[in-house]
């Protein structure tokens, strides 16, 4: 079994078009791919305009029928907790993220750059990264109340360039507190993501979450799943090795994979890089 359920396109922040990343995961070996084009935000261009997101229901729907012989293709959307989508009917299933913080109507984009990162780690938490970690995860507990989300995308992304703690020690009690709080919360009834997005990008060399919070995250019993949360075709299966690696260490004996019958999970043994 080699999944991913989190890739992006040119309907949103990706480089390929939906074909290309069919033909990329069938030569890959891949045996499902989910598409998870960024659903419509109004306060950013990053995500699929109203009117592309038509177009891309339409074209995943299409290749769906198209590849069926070859792979199985999900449609799905990763949904920002500032801008909830009202109806799910037309996806197979749904990615909740945090990708911002909000406040007094300006948007604080955590993985936009680290000049960014910096600029309002300073501005407006005065460069306490705990305060910073708080409001974020607050958004986290939102999703909790949001039924529709079935899988919670990269819970730690404010670690994107903090791969050397620069700016937390990933085992700082008060950080750890707060991940663990989130996923205490979320953890029973979602699916968290192992996502090595952020290795593709070049500002880190492991995955989220890091592998403490990931041992938690089986001390507890919850689901999760590997993707690379790819923007470019050449890395649709990057780090995977590694990162099946790291979840077996972890102690994960199977993960989940979303079927036509929706999610399930399968033994651990069954994946490949
Ligand atoms: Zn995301
Ligand atoms: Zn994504």
């Amino acid at each position: 079994m080699k999944q991913n359920l989190h890739t992006h396109t040119v309907y949103c922040d990706g480089n390929d078009t939906p074909e290309e990343m069919v033909q990329t995961a069938i030569a890959k070996k891949f045996d499902i791919l989910g598409f998870s084009g960024h659903g419509h935000v109004d306060y950013d261009d990053y995500a699929m305009s109203l009117e592309d997101t038509e177009k891309y229901i339409r074209e995943v729907n299409a290749l769906k029928e198209k590849y069926r012989d070859q792979i199985q293709i999900h449609l799905g959307t990763e949904v920002d907790v500032l801008y909830r989508i009202p109806d799910k009917t037309p996806y197979d299933y749904m990615i909740g993220s945090v990708h911002c913080i909000e406040k007094d109507n300006t948007v604080f984009p955590v993985d936009y750059s680290k000049e960014v990162f910096e600029k309002y780690l300073q501005e407006w938490y005065n460069n306490d990264f705990i305060q910073l970690a708080e409001d974020y995860c607050a958004y986290y507990h939102t999703l909790k109340t949001w039924e529709e989300i079935d899988i919670i995308g990269h819970i730690d992304l404010i670690t994107k360039y903090n791969e050397d703690e620069s700016y937390i020690r990933f085992e700082d009690p008060s950080y750890v507190k707060i991940m663990t709080d989130a996923v205490d919360d979320l953890g029973n009834d979602r699916i968290f993501e192992v996502n090595t997005g952020a290795i593709a990008r070049g500002t880190r060399r492991t995955p989220y979450p890091w592998f403490n919070l990931l041992c938690y995250m089986k001390e507890k019993g919850a689901r999760i799943m590997l993707n690379s949360d790819c923007h470019s075709r050449d890395y649709l299966d990057c780090c995977y090795r590694e990162s099946l690696e790291m979840i077996r260490k972890a102690g994960f004996t199977s993960m989940a994979v979303l079927t036509d019958n929706g999610f399930a999970d399968m033994d651990i043994d069954q994946f490949t890089e």
